[in-house]
């Protein structure tokens, strides 16, 4: 079964001292940006357009094709913004790979600067990470001591500044523009598209916001090739990806794979769902996506597959739950989450997630009332799509799929005759 498993961003994970510089060029490393810099960027550019190579912060919009929108350049600067801050339920990839790899991320980051003509890009590091932000640090230092970063890196002429920032702990600064808001110091609340962060992005300026696992894939496709990395996946979600396996699994992790690889072979490779137990429904990409049940396990795991399904790839966020998981109190949590982390910015979601929130305490409290089901499928109907953004969207899949696959869940709880959710679930979950 390993044979199935792709370990490129995860090589050197398990080598001592992996987060070490010296680790990493004993392993290969920055053989991408040697051989980026001896080309055009317009060469790299379109390298990465050819690899396929889709936005892995959850999106999947064509990372090439983002970077060829930004103008032609007009002596001003321009940013690269490395959107680090990880917070979707259930998301935890970017951190585990700045902790293991960070050299992978600050080479990705040479690279991807150099193909766009930017001289000063930013890591934008979620607050509560302080770990992740002080590892950062010490590599950006030894990348600076080494040459990789700095003046005319490795004798090119080329020179990147590179700042690591940490955020202050709000989900809605993983959102672009909002990151990009906090960057400059300012209150982080989404900005209105277009214009896109390409045309108008950090100070005004053309910039490129990048996941970090997005970023960490490029010197790989510079050093191996568009081909290599085109020749994973499916026909239209090529590459690597790394699958986050949380939950009631027998071993949980980062499982690098292919993209189309489904929840039935990763289970095979992570023990499958603990031991006496049997799957009740998962995420595929964090908590914002529709949940899916033991039916969708043969899904292939590709944008494509999984949007025809009903769901989102997202984050490829795998959160599993078993049959002792009450769906009503998971989503209840994870609502409580959404009103919390609201940015206030629009009423449908201000006002909505709060609404959602106070109508599950309620069914969960058994003070739910007929109609409520019919109630939460309304607000989540005035919410879809009529957010300034997407989390509004996002609070919204976890209660309308959860209704659509456990309706009678919802339904025991109101005519009380559900069992009380396990209160080891309390524990869990608060
Ligand atoms: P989006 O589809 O609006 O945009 C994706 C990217 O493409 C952005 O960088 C955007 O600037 C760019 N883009 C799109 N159209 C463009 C155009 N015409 N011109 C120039 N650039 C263009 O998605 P989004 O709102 O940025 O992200 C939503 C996703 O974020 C969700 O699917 C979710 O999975 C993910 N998410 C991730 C986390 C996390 O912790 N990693 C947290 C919450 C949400
Ligand atoms: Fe803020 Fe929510 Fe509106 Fe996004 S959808 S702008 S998070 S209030």
């Amino acid at each position: 079964m390993t044979d199935m498993l792709t370990p490129v961003l995860t090589d050197t994970w398990d080598a001592e001292s992996s987060w070490r510089l010296d680790t990493y060029l004993a392993h290969g490393g920055y053989e991408g940006l040697r051989a980026a810099l001896a080309q055009d960027p317009s060469d790299i550019v379109q390298l990465v357009k050819d690899s396929g190579l889709r936005g892995r912060g959850g999106a999947g919009f064509p990372t090439g094709m983002k970077w060829g929108f930004l103008p032609p350049p007009d002596g001003g600067p321009r940013y690269l913004v490395v959107n680090a801050d990880e917070s979707e339920p259930g998301t935890c990839k970017d951190i585990p790979l700045m902790l293991a790899s960070p050299q992978h991320l600050i080479e990705g980051v040479v690279i991807s600067s150099y193909a766009i003509g930017c001289h000063h890009a930013f890591i934008y590091v979620r607050g509560e990470v302080l770990h992740v932000y002080r590892r950062l640090l010490a590599a950006v230092q030894e990348a600076y001591d080494a040459g990789y970063l700095g003046t005319d890196i490795q004798g090119s002429g080329f020179d990147l500044e590179v700042t690591v920032h940490a955020g202050a702990g709000a989900y809605i600064c993983g959102e672009e523009t909002a990151l990009l808001d906090s960057l400059e110091g300012k209150r982080g609340q989404p900005r209105l598209k277009p214009p896109f962060p390409a045309v108008a992005g950090l100070y005004a300026r053309p910039t490129v916001v990048n996941n970090v696992e997005s970023v960490a894939s490029v010197p790989g496709i510079v050093a191996k090739g568009a081909d290599w990395f085109a020749s994973m996946g499916t026909e239209k979600s090529q590459g690597h990806g790394l699958f986050s396996l949380s939950g009631h699994v027998t071993r949980p992790g980062q499982y690098e794979a292919p993209l189309g690889i489904t929840l039935r072979e990763l289970l095979d490779l992570a023990g499958g769902i603990r031991a006496g137990h049997e799957l009740k429904f998962w995420t595929p990409g964090g908590s914002s996506t529709p949940i899916f049940t033991a039916e969708h396990l043969d899904i292939p795991l590709d944008y494509e597959s999984v949007g025809a399904a009903g769901s989102m790839l997202g984050t490829r966020a795998l959160q599993i739950f078993d049959e002792t998981t009450c769906v009503v109190r998971a989503v209840s949590r994870w609502t409580d989450f959404y009103a919390h982390e609201s940015c206030g910015k629009c009423t449908p979601c201000r006002e909505g997630t709060y609404w959602l929130k106070q109508i599950l305490h309620r069914i969960l409290d058994g003070e739910g009332q007929p109609g409520d089901i019919e109630l939460l499928l309304d607000l989540c109907d005035n919410i879809l799509g009529r957010s300034f953004c997407a989390l509004g969207d996002g609070a919204t899949s976890p209660i309308t799929s959860s209704i659509q696959y456990f309706r009678h869940e919802y339904e025991a709880y109101i005519s009380g005759t559900a069992t009380p959710p396990d209160p080891r679930l309390a524990t869990l979950f608060d």
